[in-house]
C-alpha cells in the first residue's frame, strides 16, 4: 500500500530508509566494478544536457524514479575518476570509510564557521589536522587549517603574505596606486598560482617564474637574481612559492635553499605540496617535505593522495595570526563569548559557512590507520618505477623525466620524423589508449615538446591495470609507426 507523502514534503524516512539501504550496496557494487566502467565516458559535448529534462519537476517524482535516472543518465557520462586504470592528471579515489563519513556530515549538516556553531566539528578538526602533521613528520606547533582546494589554500597563504608585506596594509588600504608586489615561483608551478596573483590583485605580471634545473627545480640562484633585479627595479618582493611535486612531472624544488633566500630577503615562502605531501606519511619518502618546517605556510591535499574524496585540501601556517590579520571581520552577529578560547576557522579563510570535511579525513586516517596509508602510498610509488623500467627497456619508448613519486613522464619515438611529428602522433598515442575505455592518460608539455604522463593514485590500481595501459600505449605506438 502507498504510504502517505511526508508532510514537509521531504521524502519519508522509511522510504529512505529503505533506498539507503539499496544505495549502499549498489555503491558497494560500483566500488568493487568500476573497471568494469570505460574510465573516459563514450559522450560528446551537450548529450547528457540533451537527456535532462529542460524545466524543473513542479510535483514531487518518487526518489527510486531519480535513482534510476542517475544510473541512467548520468553515469554513462562520468570519468570514472575510481576506476583503476585512471593515470591521468593525479589519480584520486575514493574510499568507504570516506563515503560514509560524507554522507554522515550531510546527515549532520554541521556548519563549521564558528566554534559555537559546530564545537566537535572544529576540535575535531584541531585533532585531526594535528595527527595529520603528526604522520607527515612535520614539526609541532604549526596551525591547520581545511580548506576545498589547493587553489583556495595558496590564495589564502598569499593573501596572508601580502598582509605581511611592512607598511602596505593592502587589507586596509587596497592596492591602487601602491608600489607593485612580486612573487615567484618556478616555470613548471601550478597554474592556481597565477590566479591566486589576479584575485589578490597582485596580476599576473607581478608573478615571475624562475627558471629550473635540468631536473625541472627551481633555480634559488636564478630566484636570488631576479629577486635583486626586481628591487632595484622598484618591484615590492615579497613571496615564493615553492613546489614540491610539480604538476607535469612532480619535480621537488629545493626548498631548504629557497628557505635560505626567504629568510635573507624577508619573503614568505609558500609550499605547494599539494600532490607530493601526501608521500610523507611513508616515512622513506619524507624527503618530499625537506626544508618545509621553515616554510611559512604549506598545502596538502589529502584529496589527491590520501584517498579522501574531492574536495578536502589542508593549509598549514606557522603563522596563524598573519592569516587572522589577513582575513578576520567579525560583524557583531558573528561575535561569541568563546572567541577568546577557542578557534573560529571562518578567521582563517576567504567562506564563512564551512562543511564539515574533518570527518572523513578522520573517518580514513583511523580506518587506515599511518601504516594502511604508507603502504598504498610505497605501492604507487612501486609500480610507477615498474612502469619507468618497462618503458626505459623498451627503444621505441623514452623516459623524459626523473620520477621522484609516482609519475613517470615519457613518450613513444617515432625515428626519422620531425619533432612535430613525433609530438602528433604521441598525441595520437594518448588518445587512441584513452579511446579504450580502459585507460586513461594525461599528457603535458616539457622543453616545448609533447610528454606523456603516467599517474598511479587510483587506491584500487594493481600491476595488472599498469601493465595494461603499457600494453594498450605499445600496440597504438606500433600501429603508427
Ligand atoms: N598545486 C598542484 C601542484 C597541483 O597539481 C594542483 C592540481 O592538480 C593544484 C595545486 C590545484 O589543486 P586543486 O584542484 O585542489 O585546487
Amino acid at each position: 500500500m502507498p504510504r502517505p507523502p511526508d508532510p514537509l514534503g521531504d521524502i519519508d524516512l522509511e522510504v529512505f530508509r529503505e533506498e539507503g539501504r539499496r544505495l549502499v550496496d549498489w555503491v558497494a557494487r560500483y566500488l568493487a566494478g568500476a573497471e568494469g566502467y570505460p574510465v573516459l565516458p563514450r559522450v560528446r559535448p551537450g548529450e547528457v544536457k540533451a537527456s535532462l529534462p529542460a524545466s524543473p519537476p513542479r510535483g514531487p517524482e518518487p526518489l527510486r524514479d531519480i535513482l534510476e535516472d542517475v544510473e541512467r543518465l548520468i553515469l554513462p557520462g562520468l570519468t570514472h575518476w575510481n576506476h583503476p586504470g585512471f593515470f591521468a592528471y593525479f589519480a584520486n579515489s575514493s574510499t568507504a570509510p570516506a563515503i560514509l563519513a560524507e554522507m554522515l556530515a550531510a546527515a549532520l549538516n554541521a556548519n563549521g564557521m564558528l566554534w559555537k556553531t559546530a564545537p566537535a566539528a572544529t576540535e575535531l578538526e584541531v585533532v585531526v589536522l594535528d595527527w595529520l602533521r603528526q604522520m607527515l613528520g612535520l614539526p609541532a606547533g604549526l596551525f591547520g587549517v581545511i580548506q576545498d582546494t589547493a587553489s583556495t589554500s595558496t590564495l589564502v597563504a598569499l593573501a596572508a603574505a601580502r598582509e605581511a608585506v611592512p607598511g602596505l596594509e593592502a587589507r586596509r588600504r587596497g592596492l591602487s596606486g601602491q608600489a607593485r608586489l612580486r612573487m615567484y615561483a618556478s616555470e613548471h608551478a601550478h597554474s592556481s598560482v597565477d590566479k591566486a596573483g589576479i584575485v589578490l590583485g597582485i596580476g599576473q605580471e607581478g608573478l615571475r617564474h624562475i627558471p629550473v634545473d635540468a631536473q625541472y627545480r627551481m633555480s634559488p640562484a636564478a630566484l636570488k637574481a631576479a629577486v635583486a633585479e626586481d628591487r632595484a627595479a622598484g618591484w615590492i618582493p615579497f613571496a615564493v612559492v615553492a613546489t614540491a611535486g610539480t604538476t607535469s612531472t612532480t619535480s621537488i624544488d629545493p626548498v631548504p635553499a629557497l628557505a635560505d633566500v626567504c629568510a635573507r630577503e624577508g619573503l614568505w615562502l609558500h609550499v605547494d605540496a599539494a600532490y607530493g605531501g601526501s608521500a610523507a606519511v611513508e616515512p622513506s619518502l619524507r624527503f618530499v617535505l625537506d626544508g618545509c618546517d621553515r616554510a611559512d605556510s604549506l598545502v596538502l591535499n589529502p584529496h589527491k593522495w590520501l584517498f579522501v574524496p574531492v574536495d578536502l585540501s589542508v593549509l598549514y601556517t606557522r603563522k596563524p595570526e598573519v592569516l587572522r590579520a589577513a582575513f578576520s571581520v567579525v560583524p557583531d552577529y558573528l561575535r561569541t563569548a568563546e572567541e577568546a578560547v577557542a578557534p573560529n576557522f571562518m578567521d582563517y579563510g576567504v567562506s564563512l559557512g564551512r562543511r564539515f570535511r574533518a570527518l572523513k579525513l578522520w573517518m580514513v586516517m583511523r580506518a587506515f590507520g599511518q601504516e594502511g596509508l604508507a603502504s598504498r602510498i610505497r605501492e604507487h610509488v612501486r609500480l610507477a618505477g615498474v612502469f619507468r623500467s618497462w618503458v626505459e627497456a623498451d627503444p621505441a619508448f623514452e623516459v623524459v623525466a626523473p620520477s621522484p613519486l609516482s609519475v613517470v613522464c615519457f613518450r613513444a619515438r617515432f625515428a626519422g620524423v620531425p619533432a612535430e611529428e613525433e609530438d602528433r602522433r604521441n598525441q595520437g598515442v594518448m588518445d587512441a589508449v584513452n579511446a579504450t575505455g580502459e585507460a586513461y592518460l594525461s599528457h603535458t608539455r616539457l622543453d616545448g615538446r609533447t610528454v606523456l604522463r603516467l599517474a598511479v593514485g587510483n587506491i584500487r590500481t594493481e600491476e595488472r591495470h599498469v601493465r595494461r595501459a603499457w600494453d594498450l600505449l605499445r600496440e597504438a605506438a606500433a600501429s603508427r609507426r
